[in-house]
Order: C-alpha cells, then structure tokens, then sequence
C-alpha cells in the first residue's frame, strides 16, 4: 500500500505500533484483513482499524494483554524542585481513568467563569488535588463513560473487541467485567451483531423526544471533526444548519462538536453538511472535503453467518 502511494510512513507507524504484540503468523493474518480497509482513512482511523483488527485475530493474547497491563497499575509520585511535586496513576483501567478525567474536566471549566484567574490546566490540577483530599473539586455531577459493545459480545457467544469512547478498542473480556460490574461511571451501549450500528436507541425506533441530545452523543461517540477524539459528552451539541437559517433540533440536523471545533465551525469559509444516515461533509476554507460517518463498532458482518442466537 506504501508502494502504491495508499498509506503514508506516518499511517503505516501507528499500524506497526498496534499490532507489534502479534506473532508473526498473526501479524500476516492482521495484514490481509486491513489491506482493503485503509484507503482513504487518516491516520487516526488507520490506528483504531488496526487495533480493532490486532484484537480480533489473536483475541486470547489482547484479553491477556490486558490483564497483565491492568494488573500493573501503581501509584507514583516524583518530586521536583522549587516546591512542586508530580503524582501519577499508571496504567489505571481505562475506564476509571476516563471518567476521573471527564469529572475533573468538566468541574474545572464550570470553575472557569469570567472573574476567574487561573487557566484551565490550573483549574484541573486544583479540582483533582482537592478530590484527592475529600473535598467536591467543584459543582459536583456525576461523569459517564460509554462503552459499545455488540449483542453476541455482551451476552458471551462472541470475542469481538469493544471500544471505550475517547480511548479506543478493549478485549471483549474486559469489556464484559465491565460492564457486569457495579461501576456506576460506565455507559453500555448494545450494538447490532451485524451492521455495528446503536442497537439500543436505534434510529428506526427513535422519536424526536427529550432524549435527541443523547441519541447523537450515544450516535456520534465523540467530536465529529475528523481527527479529533474528544468524548460526545464533553462536546457541545451543534445545529448543521443554525437555529436561524431555518435549522432544526432532530437528530438528523445534530452533531456533536467539542468546543474548540465548534469554535472553528462557525468561522468563515467551513461548510457543513450532515446528509440522513449520518455522514458529515466538511468543505475547509481551501476546499478541501472531508467525509466522515459515525463510527460503527466494526465492518459490517455477512449476514449469512447469523450470530448463534
Ligand atoms: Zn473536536
């Protein structure tokens, strides 16, 4: 694919990087499943499509894996000079980590009001600090994680990854300790079996309630200009077409953004399109077009081989 101009060394190195775990045998069988499923991705898709495919053909090694590495997380605190100090979780399981993230996050921008002096940064570094020592770092909200999974995956007939929003794939038998477990930080999304796609707020069953704001969270997974990765729910929701011009609050006319590209949306020069399955066309100010679709939880399966149920 290099040869034929199809993958740059920067897309090729976030594929060697995902799938250098495998055996070699596995490596070649990695190989032939991605060939027909990179072009035209960019980098960022390239490493999840990767990933996805590392997982699915050695899915005993991922599982293992990932025991081992969750099995490694610590505590560590490093001590600088000039009265600071620096205090880590490594390798904490993703989804704790996540959403002690989109907690502190979200707490430190509610923080950051007009009159306030510190930065952002400032403000995380603060909330978290005074969580730590039993305090409520801030307006207190509870913070959610999604994770999707498929049917036949959730129900144990199946060993296809799962993908955590914000971080990517994880093995199917951490995604089903987790979403078993007691953790009232986590979201489980149930997709379809075949097409990959929402199955639990499916859009065929969708009617335009209160619930359109989590329709396109759950939908869209995270921010929908390509490249970004910033969880749905740390994102604005954005009219494609304003309020103003006509625009209206249904699914099909919502996308999530984060703030910093909901930002660059409205500047002159981007065109918006959502057409009504879900796909985003983004025209830049160059003219550059960029398609992009809400994720599915993997390629669409044959539907001769129906799942075992
Ligand atoms: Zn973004």
């Amino acid at each position: 694919l290099m040869d034929r101009g199809l993958v740059n060394g920067f897309g090729a190195a976030k594929i060697a990087a995902a799938t250098s775990w495998l055996s070699d045998e596995d490596a070649r069988a990695a190989d032939a499943l991605l060939e027909d499923r990179l072009e035209g991705k960019n980098s960022e898709q390239i490493r999840k499509a990767a990933s996805h495919v590392a997982m699915t053909v050695d899915r005993e090694g991922a599982s293992r894996r990932s025991e081992h590495s969750r099995a490694g997380r610590r505590l560590t605190v490093r001590h600088g000079e000039a009265g600071v100090a620096s205090i880590e979780v490594e390798d904490g399981p993703v989804e704790k980590v996540a959403a002690a993230y989109t907690r502190i996050d979200r707490e430190a921008r509610a923080l950051k009001t007009g009159g306030e002096p510190r930065t952002l940064d400032q403000l995380r570094a603060d909330v978290a600090l005074d969580l730590l020592l039993g305090g409520q770092g801030g307006k207190s909200e509870r913070a959610e994680v999604f994770l999707y999974m498929d049917l036949a995956t959730y129900l144990g007939v199946n060993e296809g990854p799962a993908e955590l929003a914000g971080h990517g794939c994880i093995p199917a038998s951490v995604a089903r300790e987790i979403a078993g477990g007691p953790d009232t930080v986590l979201r489980r999304i149930i997709t379809d079996p075949l097409s990959g796609q929402v199955l639990d707020l499916g859009r065929d069953r969708y009617r335009p309630t209160a619930g359109v704001g989590e329709f396109v969270r759950v939908r869209d997974r995270e921010c929908r200009r390509p490249g970004c990765q910033r969880p749905a729910q740390a994102c604005d929701l954005d009219h494609v077409v304003p309020w103003q011009f006509g625009g209206h609050t249904n699914a099909d006319e919502l996308i999530d953004l984060c703030r910093r590209d909901h930002r660059l949306k409205d500047e002159p020069g981007w065109i918006y399109r959502l057409a009504a399955d879900g796909t985003l066309t983004v025209t830049t100010p160059t003219g550059q077009r960029y398609d992009s679709s809400p994720p599915p939880l993997h390629e669409p399966r044959m539907a001769e081989e129906p799942p075992p149920f």
